[in-house]
């Protein structure tokens, strides 16, 4: 028997969790113990007597810097957290991809350190040699909800996590597509109906409908993804 896989989350609000992650697919999973969670208390390893786990920046400017000492100190007592990837929730990180995901889904699990304040003493990362990770261009007042979007896209990849294993493999992103337009029931909404091919009952004709909408979907919003599978378009104008 192989051991589940574990997300070890260091925060200063474990109580955020599982939040989100402890209802529906991801919350099942976890109940029946295809995937294990554990959110520690970075306080918990302050030293001082104010317990405290931050303080100004060197060189000044605004807000507070987690310490490294104390940081340090969480994740080596995260003992069930050994021989995993260290993440560090950062806006500064790589790119959170449905490729990257993948890769981890596939591995033992993680542990997810949550920033909070200005963010974390440079030389944590670099003696702990946590890996940078972001989910986007925009920035967060915590690592907390970028920790749970990481866990959760990881966790409804797990064997037995999603009702079907292909629902996994069709939707956005799995091939640098965006997903086709769903619909279900009834078949009139508002004057609107269900395109005809979805109930025509031709598989052939659905998939081939489903590939055209998901090209003309990912051409027109997302240019970026739409080069990186074809090569970037090319300049027929010639200056
Ligand atoms: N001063 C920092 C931002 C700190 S935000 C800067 O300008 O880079 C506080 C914490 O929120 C960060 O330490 C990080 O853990 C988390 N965070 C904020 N935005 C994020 C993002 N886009 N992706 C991942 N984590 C993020």
């Amino acid at each position: 028997m192989t051991a589940p896989w574990r997300a070890t989350v260091l925060t200063l609000f474990p109580e955020m969790f599982p939040g989100p992650l402890g209802v529906s697919l991801a919350g099942k999973a976890l109940s029946s113990g295809l995937w294990d969670l554990e959110a520690r208390d970075i306080r918990a390893s302050a030293t001082d007597r104010h317990r405290s786990v931050d303080d100004t920046p060197a060189g000044g400017g605004p807000g507070m810097v987690l310490r490294a000492d104390v940081l340090a100190a969480a994740i080596d007592a995260a003992d069930n957290a050994v021989g995993v990837p260290r993440l560090l929730m950062s806006p500064r990180g790589r790119p959170l991809t449905q490729a990257y995901v993948r890769e981890l889904a596939a591995g033992p699990g993680a542990l997810v350190v949550c920033g909070r304040f200005e963010g974390v003493d440079q030389r944590v990362i670099e003696a702990r040699n946590l890996e940078e990770v972001s989910i986007g261009d925009y920035v967060l007042s915590g690592g907390e909800i970028a920790a749970m979007a990481l866990i959760d896209a990881c966790v409804r990849l797990l064997p037995g996590v999603m009702g079907k294993a292909e629902s996994g493999a069709e939707e956005s992103f799995s091939e640098t597509l965006l997903e086709y337009p769903q619909y279900t029931r009834p078949q009139a909404f508002e004057g609107r109906q269900i395109p005809e091919v979805l109930t025509s009952g031709d598989h052939a004709k659905v998939a081939a409908w489903r590939r055209a909408e998901a090209e003309a979907l990912t051409k027109a919003r997302r240019p970026d993804l739409w080069a990186k599978r074809h090569g970037p378009p090319k300049n027929t104008t010639d200056g």
